[in-house]
């Protein structure tokens, strides 16, 4: 954290307080030539420059980013970092590729040194594509998940990852028990919870690959330390969603396995929710657990579409997800991208300003963590990313002749990707400009 310093980021603020969902544009607020003033990491106050700028003491250090767009970090609210270097392996469905791809990629992760090696690239990727917050996947090895932290804390970067609980399907060198998921679990919750910006999931990989025991102590985990996160996976694939009916016969539906160990609650995380029926949507809403909307993952995998405006309608706190590996992107503009096209396979549009609330507030929203980021409140963690719109040929020719603001966040999601990203700062500093990495 920037210490006793004041700053201020001139150019185009746009950010959300609210959902569009319900408050259509006045829950955007955009400053064309706007002033974000940020004193020791976090906002002190936004408006039009020119107002601001008459107030400030002389000796204020003012970065000018006019004519770009700064908007607050992205939030990735699914995302595993050990499937960095899994990212676009060719050919398979969920389970086969869970055996192919991910179990083998995973199993190295027992080597500290090639956690740290992989931990240190994931959290620059993140930045370099503008995400700040990131609610990410380990391995089933406890030092996969000190190799993330440690890197997200070098960088100041608002993480919340966990350990994979995982005891049974899946080959026996990434193989835990209920007793030592739990202790690990313990243990690591005690070392990083709570430690500057990072926070500790509860993270059962899927109900296939735990027993009812492991569940529940997943359960028992999240009763002795409140204000702990989950994260898990749900009903991405119909094969998946099959077999989970013959590991628990006895449930409603998969994620009633979830809620009958009492997994659904507020700070849960359930990355892709494809599907679902309207009892599911209404018990993830009325639990305040959330949806990861993981759109390039679920194209890539041939899992399904997603149903934004049914969870819209429902209540459900929804998020966007990149969910690298099986996503193939790290970039939130990518992943906005395809989130349009899988609500238009649907029937329904998804309209820039949800999109890029989503991305924002939406996840701060889903991960409840929103009291400290997802938009330029006054106290928040002065979290920003600044899009360029001259990043490419294409982009600067399409923008040149689009003046409204939705429009002109359309192109972004639609023709931008990590080159759009001119800079990311976290609490004020500037962790990544584009071309180097501070
Ligand atoms: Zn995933």
């Amino acid at each position: 954290m920037v210490e006793q310093t004041l700053q201020a980021f001139r150019g185009t603020l746009v950010d959300f307080v609210d959902d569009p969902q319900a408050l259509g544009e006045r829950a955007c607020r955009c400053f064309d030539d706007g002033l974000l003033v940020v004193r020791d990491g976090r906002v002190a106050e936004i408006g039009p420059a020119a107002e601001l700028l008459a107030r400030l003491p002389p000796q204020t250090a003012i970065t000018d980013y006019r004519g770009r767009l700064i908007l607050p970090g992205f939030v990735d609210t699914h995302i595993h970092y050990a499937q960095t270097d899994m990212i676009g392996s060719y050919g398979e469905q969920l389970l086969a590729w869970l055996e192919n791809y991910t179990f083998p990629t995973e199993r190295a992760f027992e080597d500290p040194q090639h956690a740290r090696e992989v931990a240190g690239f994931f959290i620059d990727e993140l930045l370099r594509n503008g995400t700040t917050t990131a609610m990410v996947f380990a391995t089933v090895h406890r030092q996969s998940v000190d190799a993330v932290f440690e890197a997200a804390a070098a960088r100041d970067l608002c993480l919340v990852a966990g350990k994979v609980m995982m005891d049974r399907n899946c080959p026996e060198s990434l193989r835990d028990t209920p007793a030592s998921s739990y202790e690990d679990s313990s243990a690591l919750i005690e070392r990083w919870h709570g430690r500057g910006r990072l926070r500790y999931a509860v993270t059962p990989r899927f109900a296939p690959t735990s027993s009812e025991a492991q569940l529940q102590m997943a359960a028992r985990l999240l009763d002795e330390h409140p204000g702990v996160f989950f994260q898990s996976h749900v009903a991405e694939n119909p094969q998946e969603v099959r077999w989970v009916a013959e590991l628990f016969p006895w449930s409603r539906s998969y994620l009633d396995v979830y809620d009958r160990f009492h997994l659904l609650r507020e700070r849960a995380v359930f990355a892709h929710c494809i599907h679902l029926d309207a009892h599911d949507r209404g018990r993830l809403a009325a639990s305040g657990a959330a949806a990861s909307f993981c759109a390039t993952s679920n194209l890539f995998l041939g899992s399904g579409l997603f149903d934004p405006q049914s969870a819209a309608e429902a209540g459900v706190r929804v998020g966007i997800g990149t969910d690298v590996g099986a996503g193939t992107s790290f970039s939130m503009l990518r992943t906005l991208d395809e989130s349009y096209k899988v609500a238009q396979m649907g029937g329904h549009r998804l309209s820039p300003l949800r999109a890029f609330y989503l991305a924002t507030l939406g996840g701060a929203r889903s991960l409840y963590l929103d009291d400290t980021v997802g938009n330029f409140e006054p106290g928040k963690v002065a979290d920003f990313v600044v899009l360029d719109p001259a990043a490419t040929p294409l982009l600067e020719r399409r923008l040149a002749r689009t003046p409204a603001l939705a429009d002109r966040l359309f192109l972004f999601m639609t023709l931008g990707d990590d080159r759009a990203v001119a800079a990311t700062h976290v609490a004020g500093r500037a962790r990544h400009v584009r071309g180097a990495l501070l």
